[in-house]
């Protein structure tokens, strides 16, 4: 039985790892991919940074014994950072090369402000010892202009999305369309430029605009993915599959649901009303 909520359950797949497993399968039958996560951040202790540590590799191993397709998307509060960079880089490592050794890929989630220069610094160093490595930059951050030039110089892989912490103005842009200009400006340069870019958002806006410069661009199908969180626009994760994008799902799972479901609510101020109102739509 899932210990999560029901309110909790829209965005959240299961208490365990068994049952995102079996979720993942049901998406993939519909041509969907998976980013896995494990829901848990600032931990305070390294046992259970380690515990988290091994529960990743062991999702890696699940998913190529079933033949899943997903990959992982990890915090690096989870993996110790709060606690000790070192240690925190060497979890990352094993996460790292048990990814490589499964031919998997790994994105580092993009936290608050006081941890981007960190997961950069961590990031840009595991990319120049691992494949399997890539990392979130947020639109509404004032540096992540500049934050593009050094993922592209490192492996150039990654997810962008609009950013979900709240932040001051002197690090991010404080207006919605102010952030969805600078998306879609970023976004611009990644598509032709990023080795593998994530477009992550479930903005009409941004998805059209994406599509457009795609098909402008030509670019080619193992360049880019739409991604979209789990229990947001399921009908329109099909269409854009259908129409023979890649598309992935973000498909967290774990008792520690509670500062993930938060964001969820709080990252738009109409989101309370906008969740009542959009429930059943896709
Ligand atoms: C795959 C993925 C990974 C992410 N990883 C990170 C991360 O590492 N770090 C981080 O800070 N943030 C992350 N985020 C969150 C992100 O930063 C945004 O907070 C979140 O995605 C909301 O922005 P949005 O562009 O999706 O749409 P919003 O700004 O929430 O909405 C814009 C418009 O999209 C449309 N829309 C949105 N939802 C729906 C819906 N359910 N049905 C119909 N229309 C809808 C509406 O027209 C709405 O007005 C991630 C998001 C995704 C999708």
């Amino acid at each position: 039985m899932s210990g999560i909520p029901f309110y909790a359950k829209r965005w959240v797949s299961g208490a365990t790892m068994p049952e995102a497993l079996e979720r993942i399968s049901t998406l993939n039958s519909k041509k969907i991919s998976v980013t896995l996560d494990l829901l848990g951040e600032n931990i305070t202790n390294l046992d259970q940074a380690k515990a988290c540590t091994n529960e990743y590799v062991l999702m890696l191993e699940e998913i190529s014994k079933r033949n899943l397709s997903s990959h992982v998307s990890v915090k690096l509060t989870m993996l110790g950072l709060d606690v000790n960079e070192d240690v925190c880089f060497e979890n990352l490592k094993a996460i790292l090369s048990k990814a490589d050794e499964l031919g998997n890929r790994v994105a580092l989630d993009m936290e608050g402000t006081p941890y981007t220069e960190r997961t950069l610094r961590i990031y840009e160093a595991a990319a120049g010892q691992f494949k399997s490595p890539e990392i979130v930059l947020q639109a509404y951050l004032h540096r992540t202009e500049k934050d593009i030039e050094r993922v592209l110089k490192a492996n150039g892989r990654m997810r962008l999305c609009k950013g979900a912490y709240k932040e001051k103005p002197e690090h991010a842009l404080q207006k919605m369309p102010d952030i969805l200009a600078n998306y879609k400006k970023l976004m611009q340069r990644l598509l032709k430029e990023a080795n593998r870019i994530c477009i992550a958002s479930h903005d009409d806006s941004i998805i059209d605009f994406c599509k457009s410069e795609i098909f402008a661009n030509k670019v080619p199908n193992e360049r880019y993915e739409f991604q979209m969180l789990y229990g947001m626009r399921a009908k329109t994760w099909e269409t854009l599959a259908s129409e023979g994008h890649n598309m992935t799902v973000y498909l967290p799972y774990g008792e520690h649901w509670q500062a993930y479901y938060s964001r969820r609510l709080a990252e738009r101020k109409e989101n309370i009303f906008f969740v009542l109102r959009n429930l059943f739509r896709d």
